[in-house]
C-alpha cells in the first residue's frame, strides 16, 4: 500500500515537473521574440507613429503561449517572428504585426472588441486580457472549434467565438468599441463601419486581395495596414505600413461546412 502511494506520488511529481519544464522550455524563446518586436517597433516608428508599444501589450505578449496556437508540425518555429501555416490555406499572423495591431487599438479595460478572422485564436488571446470581451468570427469551422478549445484550456472566458461570414459583422452584439480585421479587404465593408461606436477604432489590412481563398499570388499583393476612427459622417483614415494578409472571403467554405 505504502509503496503504491509512493509510486503514485513519484508519478504525480514527475508529471508536475515535466509540465513546469514544458512551460519554461519556451520562456527564453518568447523573451527573445519580445526583444525582436521591440527593436522592430523602433525601426518602423516613422511609418507606424509608434516607436515603443504599450507596456501592457508587451507584457501580454510575454505571457500568451504562441506554441499552443500552432500545429504540432510548426512547434519549433512557434516563436519565430513570422506568420506560420495553420491549415486550410490560412496563417497565424506574424507576432510583430499582432503587437502593432493590438497597440494601435489603444484598448481600454471596458472595451468590447470584434475580430474578423479568428484563425488560430492567437490574436484574440492577446486581446483578451486587455479588454472586457472579444467577439471573434471565423468562416472555417475546424479553425473555430480548435480556437474554442484553446480559449477554454487557457481559461480565456471573455472570448466568444462564432462560425460565420465576417462580412455581416455581429449585429446582435454591436456596437463595438474596436474592430480588428485579420484578413485583407479591398474596402472595409460598410456593415462593419456601421457596427463601430462613434470614436471607435477599426484596424484592417486594406488593398489588393487575391480572388481565391489562399495565397497563390502574394507577389502582386499591395496592402496597407489602415487605422480608421468612426465619426459623425463616416471615418477618418490613417494609412500605415505595407502588410500581407490572407484575403477576407465571403460565404462559408463548401457552402456552409
Ligand atoms: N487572427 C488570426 C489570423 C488568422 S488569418 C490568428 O491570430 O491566427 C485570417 C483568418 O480570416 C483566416 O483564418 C480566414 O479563414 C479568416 N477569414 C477570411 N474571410 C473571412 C470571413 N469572411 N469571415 C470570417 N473569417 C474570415
Amino acid at each position: 500500500m505504502i509503496s503504491s502511494i509512493r509510486v503514485l506520488l513519484a508519478i504525480a511529481l514527475g508529471a508536475g515537473l515535466s509540465c513546469a519544464l514544458a512551460a519554461d522550455d519556451f520562456a527564453s524563446e518568447r523573451n527573445a521574440l519580445l526583444q525582436e518586436i521591440a527593436a522592430l517597433a523602433r525601426e518602423t516608428a516613422r511609418d507606424t507613429g509608434r516607436g515603443t508599444f504599450d507596456p501592457r501589450v508587451m507584457s501580454v505578449l510575454a505571457t500568451v503561449p504562441r506554441h499552443r496556437f500552432v500545429p504540432a508540425s510548426e512547434l519549433r518555429a512557434a516563436y519565430r517572428n513570422r506568420p506560420l501555416p495553420i491549415g486550410y490555406g490560412q496563417t497565424i499572423s506574424q507576432p510583430y504585426i499582432v503587437a502593432l495591431m493590438t497597440d494601435l487599438m489603444r484598448l481600454k479595460p471596458n472595451d468590447v472588441v470584434l475580430e474578423i478572422g479568428t484563425g488560430s485564436g492567437y490574436q484574440a488571446a492577446v486581446l483578451s486580457p486587455l479588454c472586457r470581451r472579444v467577439y471573434t468570427i471565423e468562416r472555417h469551422r475546424p479553425l473555430v472549434d480548435q480556437a474554442r478549445e484553446r480559449f477554454a484550456a487557457l481559461k480565456l472566458e471573455n472570448v466568444v467565438t462564432k462560425h460565420g461570414d465576417g462580412f455581416a459583422g455581429w449585429p446582435e452584439q454591436a456596437p463595438f468599441d474596436r474592430i480588428l480585421l485579420a484578413c485583407a479587404v479591398q474596402q472595409v465593408p460598410q456593415a462593419l463601419v456601421d457596427q463601430l461606436k462613434l470614436g471607435g477604432i477599426l484596424i484592417a489590412p486594406v488593398g489588393t486581395v487575391p480572388k481565391s481563398d489562399g495565397f497563390g499570388i502574394l507577389e502582386s499583393i499591395s496592402q496597407r495596414l489602415t487605422k480608421m476612427i468612426r465619426n459623425e459622417t463616416g471615418v477618418t483614415e490613417e494609412v500605415l505600413i505595407p502588410v500581407v494578409f490572407v484575403p477576407m472571403v465571403s460565404g462559408l467554405p463548401g457552402g456552409g461546412a
